[in-house]
């Protein structure tokens, strides 16, 4: 048996750990969500101020965060990144990118259900319908490493629980390791392998796990416009 189908064996009969902070879940409801009562009520998205570029909570600016008033504006129109990368957020990430924590997937995608409402009332996007969900394609070969493609896991759920329009209509392509480059080559790599294949949606939320330097995201709405899309969010669960 291989290691994903193992892996997935495993958590269907041992589905109790909880994802976030890995101890064992006291009741079947808790287990059946992969997340134990404590961390879920924890890992609450915060209505607070944020940076309309990135998304991360304001401390004390007003308008845009320090870091992204040095930078140029980026590709898409908005962002919400809904938890710092530490703690509890680290632990659910790990075991659910890295991992194999399918279990949690109900639980990320209902946080992700709370960022979506969080974007549209920050930027006034519930008149009319509701950008279509696009999500962040993994790198090549992840697929094939993890057997699934969890955001793409996060879409589904999205839209058969709560209705969301979703375009798979982005592809990446293969490309050098970003960990060696700066900022500037970081832009400039991903933006030679994002490309838009299929025609897109008007307007589009971006959804992915971790945002960091932004590039990725950046690339992202840089090739849904390229193609005709007119506006682009990004909705991210953690930002570094
Ligand atoms: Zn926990
Ligand atoms: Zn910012």
């Amino acid at each position: 048996m291989n290691r994903i189908l193992l892996s997935a064996v495993r958590d269907f009969v041992f589905p109790s750990a909880c994802a976030c902070c890995g101890s064992a879940a006291d009741d079947r409801r808790e287990s059946a969500d992969g997340v134990c009562s404590d961390c879920a009520g924890l890992l609450v998205p915060e209505r607070c101020p944020r940076c309309p570029r990135c998304g991360r909570p304001l401390v004390s600016e007003i308008g845009m965060c320090a870091e992204c008033r040095l930078r140029d504006p980026p590709s898409f129109d908005g962002a919400i990144a809904l938890f710092r990368y530490g703690g509890l957020a680290r632990g659910l990430l790990r075991s659910y990118k890295f991992g194999s924590a399918r279990t949690a997937a109900p639980f990320v995608a209902r946080l992700f259900a709370e960022g979506l409402s969080l974007l549209g009332e920050t930027y006034g996007l519930g008149s009319g319908t509701f950008p279509a969900l696009v999500p962040v394609p993994p790198r090549a070969g992840k697929l094939k490493e993890k057997g699934w493609d969890q955001m793409d896991a996060i879409a589904r759920l999205l839209s058969r629980n709560h209705g969301c329009a979703v375009a798979r209509c982005l592809r990446r392509l293969p490309s050098r390791s970003q960990k060696s480059l700066d900022r500037a080559g970081r832009l400039e790599n991903m933006r030679s392998v994002m490309v838009c294949a299929g025609k897109p949606p008007e307007s589009a939320v971006l959804i992915d796990d971790v945002v960091t330097t932004g590039a990725t995201l950046d690339a992202c709405a840089r090739a849904l416009k390229g193609s005709g899309c007119v506006s682009v969010w990004a909705l991210a669960l953690c930002w570094d």
